[in-house]
């Protein structure tokens, strides 16, 4: 794979990865079209990976806020629980089976 098709799936995979593709549809709480936010570039690794990144918003902004406040709760959620997996795996004794 070349390296620009490499950088696009990368991208794609990342934007999947965060939620973005679905952000850009209607409101998951209201159902309004979202509106454009922002849009930015942002190097994802060391080798200087950059992606771009948007954001659509839904354009009631209280309706946003309650968005916003249940996507940090959900991602919280999720590096709560990779935190307490990668605690399990440390802990857990090495069982090699001959
Ligand atoms: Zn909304």
């Amino acid at each position: 794979m070349g390296a620009v098709a490499e950088a696009a799936v990368t991208e794609v995979t990342q934007r999947v990865r965060r939620g973005i593709n679905m952000w850009s549809t209607v409101c998951i709480r209201c159902g309004k079209q979202r509106v454009f936010l922002k849009k930015w570039k942002e190097k994802v690794d060391n080798r200087g990976t950059v992606i771009t990144s948007e954001i659509y918003v839904c354009p009631d902004k209280e309706c946003q806020k309650i968005v916003d406040a249940k996507f940090a709760e959900m991602r919280q959620k999720r590096i709560d629980s990779e935190q307490r997996k990668a605690n399990l795996r440390i802990k857990k004794p090495a069982v090699v089976v001959a």
